[in-house]
């Protein structure tokens, strides 16, 4: 039995204990119901919100508002005499980081791509799963994005699909040396060549879009060769082990048109 005296001191004491409380829930609620990219150093992207990219920053507004967006489902391309793409890739050092969004390989200098207007020099590759082009409505399980810059800043990015068959001696040495935590990275141990990545076929889709994480800056050449390579089903759950799903929905092509090579 509650003596009134007893209870009555014992409500005031309640209630502020339970304001105290409700703050700290509220508190709580408010920082575990925040999406992962509010906590922390400032404003972080990542896939489970990709609608909200456009609104986390000022120089993220082209992720919302752009019109030419990557990627895309490539449909109805339409055939044109595009030149062979020209890739001059050798073996170097190369290493390995866990970028937080993506595992990138970032090699030694001196790969270049030379397009009808120019060369381009590769700064890094990378691999989202699954792939984030479409070709005429079909995903596949795995993409490498091979990013290259020119002198005057402009970016080129080749897409090589992949699809699951036979183990990719290419990627094992990129498995073998996997970092585990992001923000980490490992060389390789020995030279990598990244045309051991390409597809023996160099028919290729071509369409102006833009960088598929923010920014979201446009303005990119983008080059998907049509035929996909192969990778076996373990070597998928490894990369799927570390990024599950870190593609970016498809974007409208607004008037876009996709062209083909005929080759
Ligand atoms: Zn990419």
């Amino acid at each position: 039995m509650f003596c009134l005296r007893h209870s009555r001191r014992s409500k005031t004491n309640i209630d502020k204990g339970q304001v105290v409380k409700k703050s700290i829930a509220t508190l709580l609620l408010s920082l575990l119901g925040a999406p992962a990219w509010a906590a922390g150093n400032g404003p972080q992207w990542d896939y489970q919100h990709t609608g909200d990219w456009g609104t986390l920053r000022a120089d993220y507004q082209l992720c919302k508002l752009g019109q030419t967006q990557s990627p895309v489902d490539i449909r109805g391309a339409r055939s044109a005499k595009l030149a062979p793409l020209r890739l001059d890739y050798q073996p170097g050092q190369a290493e390995l980081l866990n970028n937080g969004h993506a595992i990138e390989l970032k090699p030694a200098a001196g790969n270049r791509l030379t397009l009808a207007d120019g060369g381009f020099e590769l700064l890094q590759l990378h691999f989202h799963t699954p792939s984030e082009e479409l070709i005429e409505g079909k995903r596949y399980p795995l993409v490498a994005h091979l990013v290259h810059k020119n002198a005057k800043g402009e970016l080129a990015v080749v897409a090589v699909l992949f699809e699951q068959g036979r183990d990719n001696p290419a990627l094992a040495p990129l498995l073998a040396a996997l970092p585990e935590q992001a923000g980490t990275s490992r060389p390789l141990a020995a030279p990598f060549d990244p045309a051991a990545l390409l597809p023996t076929q160099r028919g290729y889709y071509a369409y102006t879009g833009s960088l598929t994480t923010p920014p979201c800056s446009e303005g990119v050449r983008w080059q998907v060769f049509k035929q996909p390579v192969e990778l076996s089903e373990r070597q998928l759950a490894a990369f799927q082990r570390l990024y599950p799903m870190n593609a970016r929905p498809v974007q409208p092509l607004n008037g876009r048109t996709v062209l083909e090579s005929g080759i």
